[in-house]
């Protein structure tokens, strides 16, 4: 049965998100009957608070950014950031003000039923969700996506402090603002509203902004953020919050006190599985759901997103929906894997890496050869007048084959593409070598990085320069 109060479908998405609608269009597409059950707003957290909105803000600070960057260049601009105009087009463009009834009509013109409501598995191919029961032939796709994980902080309870939905939504900005986490969450955000006038700083408990990254990328963000005014406090734990006088306090484990008018909290996503029925179907309710390489959790059951904890992305919860709707739909699709998955952030300068780092090569024991090649002294990073980044490639010694690379600077995230195929299809030196490269570009400093030219044309701007070299 077809039409909106069907009560059994071939497949039923539980978290219409991100990757449940993907999978659901994928599915009415191909014919199948489809009910998706979303507790808030189908399409999820990329569409309305995440992804999309947020690299909004990021293109409207950059402009701004750029805008200031003219004095001794290419003359003078008067650069006066107006944050309405920002939110103006993330209410308009880009969230519709919050409304997902144009969603709810793509999926429901295609033949599918939506329910609003927070559904829970009660049994194999069974979802309740308020007084209904749902029933489905094929399987159920769960996706119920992630949260902010909020750390127990004394004081933090009571204070009534943002969380990325509430920068997101901003009308206005407040004069100061402390961002708790230097991850890529709070670094993007951190940076776009210093950049629209709000006075940020950043309190990270590991040693340096984004940890799981190379340091050389943590060090050209530490000095991208030092030369706009953001402070940064790395290696400090907050140990207390309170708002009892009207401000933001907190105090640090070094002693330090810091105030500002909002506190964001940025330490990363969890996924919380309790609430979900996963025992109706003998799954366990902690951690991240199981999956095989076909996203399988159960019989009838697959799971995919955030909530399986491959990597918290956009770009593989969708890589993720495509297996699934090939395995129900019985297409051929490779398996999955996840070596070769891209990390992206989105600041200036971005950052942009895939596979491993340097420092899990060392843990690993591996026998790698590593080479770093500064972004500024580069072709077109000094033509640019690029102050940070640098590319860094890390290559199996013996066989030559890429294991990682990192990428930090103008279009990192695009000189990724580059760097995550060459990744995924274990491509060796000798491949990255021996292709042209356009001349000048970014993506051009991997094969300045690998010497593709001559080390002697390198060292003409980079004199310290010294190509591979083995690390033990
Ligand atoms: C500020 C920010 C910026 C980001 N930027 C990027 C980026 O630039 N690139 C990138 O690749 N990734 C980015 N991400 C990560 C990306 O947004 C997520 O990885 C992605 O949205 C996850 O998709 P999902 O389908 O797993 O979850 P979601 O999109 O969160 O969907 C899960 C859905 O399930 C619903 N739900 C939950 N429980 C129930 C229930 N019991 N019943 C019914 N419905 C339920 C929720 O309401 C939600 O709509 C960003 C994240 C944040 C927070």
């Amino acid at each position: 049965m077809a039409g909106n109060q069907m009560t059994e479908a071939d497949v039923i998405v539980l978290g219409v998100g991100t990757c449940g609608e993907d999978l659901s269009l994928q599915l009415l597409d191909a014919g199948l009957s489809v009910i998706g059950i979303e507790a808030s707003l189908v399409g999820g957290e990329c569409a309305y608070w995440a992804c999309i909105p947020s690299k909004m803000m990021i293109r409207a600070a950059n402009i701004l950014q750029e805008g200031r960057r003219t004095e001794g260049v290419a003359g003078h601009a008067d650069v006066r950031a107006e944050w309405a105009q920002v939110a103006k087009r993330i209410t308009t463009e880009a969230t519709g003000g919050w409304d997902d009834s144009f969603a709810v009509e793509r999926f429901e013109s295609r033949g599918g039923r939506i329910i609003h409501g927070r559904g829970k598995l009660a049994g194999p191919r069974t979802v309740t969700v308020g007084d209904e029961t749902l029933t489905a032939k094929i399987g159920v796709v769960i996706a119920t996506g992630s949260q902010p994980a909020i750390p127990p902080i004394d004081g933090l309870d009571s204070v009534d402090y943002w969380t990325t939905h509430d920068v997101i939504s901003a009308e206005e900005l407040p004069e100061s603002l402390i961002v708790l986490g230097g991850g890529p969450i709070g670094c993007e955000l951190g940076q776009v509203l210093s950049r629209f006038g709000v006075r940020v700083t950043i309190v990270e408990a590991a040693g340096r902004l984004l940890p799981g990254e190379e340091p050389e990328a943590s060090d050209s963000l530490a000095m991208a953020f030092e030369g706009e005014g953001i402070d940064v406090k790395t290696g400090d734990l907050v140990v207390t919050v309170d708002s009892s006088g009207g401000d933001i306090e907190i105090v640090l484990a070094s002693g330090e006190k810091l105030s500002a008018n909002k506190m964001l909290v940025a330490t990363g996503r969890k996924v919380d599985l309790t609430g979900l029925g996963l025992e109706s179907v003998g799954l366990p309710t902690a951690g991240f759901i199981e999956v095989d390489e076909r996203m399988h959790a159960a019989d009838g059951l697959w799971a995919m997103g955030d909530m399986t904890g491959k990597a918290m992305f956009t770009h593989v919860a969708v890589y993720q929906s495509g297996i699934i709707a090939a395995d129900i739909l019985k297409k051929e699709h490779a398996p999955a894997r996840y070596d070769a998955v891209p990390r992206a952030v989105f600041t200036d300068p971005e950052v942009g890496s895939v596979g491993i780092t340097e420092a899990q090569a060392r843990e690993q024991g591996l026998d790698v050869e590593v080479a770093v090649k500064r972004t500024p002294y580069t072709f077109r990073g000094w033509l640019d007048m690029s102050m940070t980044g640098a590319i860094k490639v890390i290559a199996d010694r013996k066989s030559g084959v890429l294991l990682g690379a990192s990428a930090s600077g103008p279009r990192a995230s695009e000189i990724l593409g580059l760097l995550t195929f060459a990744v995924h299809t274990r491509a060796k030196l000798d491949d990255l070598r021996s292709m042209i490269y356009a001349f000048p570009t970014f993506y051009g400093g991997v094969g300045e990085a690998i010497g593709a030219y001559a080390l002697g044309v390198q060292t003409v701007l980079d004199p310290e320069f010294e190509g591979l070299q083995p690390i033990s």
